[in-house]
């Protein structure tokens, strides 16, 4: 075995062993402890928490709100039924083959069903669960709505799962398996993306990320696990009628997800758990509070009003109060053996009264006598005649420009000029009204943001777009996306290739927040930041896909005097190795120093291109700046805030 091997491996840790043999332990322990009347209902209650765990990859991992959990549980139960009694199959077979249907339909229904979001998808899924049940309960083929019998206990190589015993331990184990791989997967690449998903839409396209294929997946997934649950629960019942299949069983496993906590995938196993355990409780608390005609209602009442405390007190379930507890435990232990103080910000790592060595134009000069000349090399971005219209707005018209390798561009232009729209023209985030992009000689006009993103473009947004919940390693190894190619099924298990990429996207990570000053924060939930780490976090994001382009949407905003002369060289020396840069900026003194031409935008249209000298002193720029020279145009408030920002350098 390589050494690289052997370090891999050394993520899974002596924690993971243990947790497995203590699963199986207690699985076991319980099971055959328990009578056949605990033991079916730990046999049911698996099969609950694997269809939590089928619902948290898909609305808790990529936050689609999908309910189409009761249609792929009775693809399962069915289609193992179908199988088994029509067709005489071997039931572990009829298993399979079941999945492999739920897959299929999954697969199929998912490009249409996630052009929806929010309640539309989650109503569109509840249809299709809906749909389902009215095709079993009509149909005669499936017995209607009496069902259908004659199942025998599923037969693995020779051994039979006819007892509750039996039936618990073999449910916990797939749950065991299933919660083990979905643990595995948030660690990994395709996981990453997901909760990338989940944060920000925009910024996973831009880093790469495929969103309607990894919805696809991770809802094929789901539907796989969910139709395994349906072929066990009919093997443990061997009977099956439409009901289990309904819209109750959407609801219910909503509240397990919910109850437990949709974060992390132990939700699903706490929430099947919990909610059992309420149940079993209401039934025999609520006779002596309201009287035995109030059990069935009653239920509903409280678990309906439990739902509501959990999801205004801990809307991360018990699992996420699981979860702090645990967090703060280990930081009150790790404090008492090590104590150390916390990790300065960068901003107090500042020391203002140093502004003579930080003056960006000497710094400047005295750089580029260093590097002597600089040749610009191939173009490789290149717009014309790029315009967009919203609506009666024409936001940018009829702009051309040119960024070759190693240059950096700055746009410039007053406030509304159309600057934004024209880095998301370039990007592939808005399609343009007119016009065409074409990047490294190819065209790229009609591609999508994660098509551009493979072609070599990165970018950071003017507000920054970081992802919920999301510490700044997870953010920026997000946008080392297209440097892996692990998908879902590789990093759920995961295989050695899966870890051996997992630790070389850490260390590209690790290189990037050095060489940005970020180190420290690596560890810091990245939307807490102040608003100056937050650009600083999306531009190592945009670097560490290691892209031939870079556009960055003001970069300066929440930046200190030393943050930003550091930006400034760090865009130089960004240059210096190649890389194209464009920049919007407001900061006259950082663009002077840090472009190498300047182009300015004004209403929507180019007003000027050229050295940063030659803008500088171009006077329809002064003008467009102090919003003098247009007695024809009407002064809007963006404007007027434009005039009342003095221009710098006529002081
Ligand atoms: P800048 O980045 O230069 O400040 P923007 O590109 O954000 O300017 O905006 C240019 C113009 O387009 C503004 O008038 C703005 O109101 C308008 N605009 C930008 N985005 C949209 C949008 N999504 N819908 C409608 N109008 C927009
Ligand atoms: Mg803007």
């Amino acid at each position: 075995m390589s050494e690289k091997t052997v370090r891999s491996l050394q993520m899974l840790t002596w924690k993971h062993a243990v947790g497995v043999v203590v699963w199986i332990g207690a699985v076991v322990l319980f099971a055959t402890t328990s009578n056949a009347y605990y033991a079916g209902l730990g046999a049911s209650v698996g099969i609950l928490a694997l269809l939590g765990l089928g619902m948290i990859l898909v609305t808790g991992y990529a936050g689609q709100f999908s309910l189409a959990v009761g249609a792929f549980y009775g693809i399962g139960a069915y289609g193992s039924t179908i199988l088994t009694v029509k067709f005489g199959w071997y039931g572990l077979l009829a298993l399979v083959v079941a999945a492999v249907v739920a897959a299929a339909v999954g697969f199929a229904l998912a490009r249409p069903l996630f052009r929806l979001r929010g309640h539309f998808l989650a109503m569109a899924t509840l249809a299709l669960t809906e749909v389902f049940y009215l095709l079993v309960n009509n149909s005669s083929y499936t017995g209607g709505s009496t069902g259908m019998g004659g199942l025998r206990p599923l037969d693995v190589f020779g051994f039979t799962f006819a007892s509750s015993q039996s039936h618990m331990i073999l449910n916990w184990l797939i749950v065991g398996v299933v919660l083990w791989g979905a643990l595995m997967l948030r660690r990994g690449r395709e996981g990453r993306a997901l909760l990338a998903i989940r944060g920000h839409e925009a910024a996973a396209a831009s880093a790469g990320i495929n969103i309607a294929s990894s919805k696809a997946r991770v809802f094929t997934a789901s539907a796989v696990i969910s139709a395994i649950a349906g072929s066990l629960y009919a093997h443990q019942m061997l009977y099956v009628n439409p009901p289990p299949f309904g819209l109750a069983t959407a609801i219910d496993v909503l509240m397990i997800a919910v109850l437990g906590g949709m974060r992390s995938p132990w939700g699903a196993i706490i929430g099947a758990i919990v909610l059992e355990l309420l149940n079993q409780w209401i039934e025999s608390a609520l006779p002596g509070l309201l009287g035995s005609g109030a059990v069935g209602a009653g239920q509903q009442l409280v678990v309906g009003l439990l739902l509501v405390v959990i999801l205004i007190a801990r809307p991360d379930g018990v699992a996420g109060a699981l979860g702090s507890l645990f967090a703060f435990l280990r930081r009150s232990i790790d404090q008492r053996r090590h104590p150390s103080p916390t990790p300065g910000s960068l901003v107090e790592s500042v020391d203002e009264s140093d502004s003579g060595s930080t003056d960006m134009a000497s710094l400047r000069r005295a750089e580029d006598a260093d590097g002597a000349e600089r040749t610009p090399g191939d173009l490789v971005l290149e717009a014309t005649g790029l315009s967009k219209r919203f609506g009666g707005v024409n936001a940018v018209s009829e702009v051309s420009l040119q960024l070759r390798a190693g240059e950096v561009l700055a746009v410039i232009g007053p406030n509304g000029a159309g600057k934004s729209t024209l880095v998301n023209m370039l990007s592939g985030n808005l399609a343009p009204t007119a016009g065409s992009v074409r990047l490294g000689g190819q065209d790229t006009t009609e591609l999508k943001a994660f098509q551009v993103a493979r072609h070599g473009l990165s970018r950071t947004f003017q507000t920054p777009c970081l992802f919920e919940g999301m510490d700044v390693e997870a953010t920026v190894k997000v946008g080392a996306h297209l440097r892996g190619s692990v998908g879902m099924l590789r990093s759920s298990v995961p295989t050695i290739g899966a870890l051996n990429e997992e630790r070389r996207l850490a260390l590209e990570t690790a290189d990037v927040l050095e060489r940005l000053g970020l180190a420290e924060l690596a560890s810091r939930d990245a939307k807490a930041l102040s608003l100056g780490q937050q650009k600083q976090v999306e531009i190592a994001r945009a670097l560490v896909s290691r892209p031939k382009v870079i556009l960055l949407d003001e970069p300066c905003a929440g930046l200190n005097k030393q943050e930003k002369t550091s930006l400034m060289q760090l865009l130089r020396a960004l240059g210096r190795e190649g890389l194209a840069v464009l920049v919007i900026e407001h900061d006259m003194e950082f663009v002077m120093a840090s472009a190498d031409r300047v182009q300015v935008l004004n209403f929507g249209a180019t007003l000027r291109v050229g050295s940063p000298e030659e803008v500088q002193n171009d006077q329809g720029v002064i003008d467009a700046y102090l919003g003098v020279s247009h007695e024809n145009e009407p002064v809007t408030t963006t404007t007027m805030t434009v005039v009342k920002k003095k221009v710098w350098w006529k002081r």
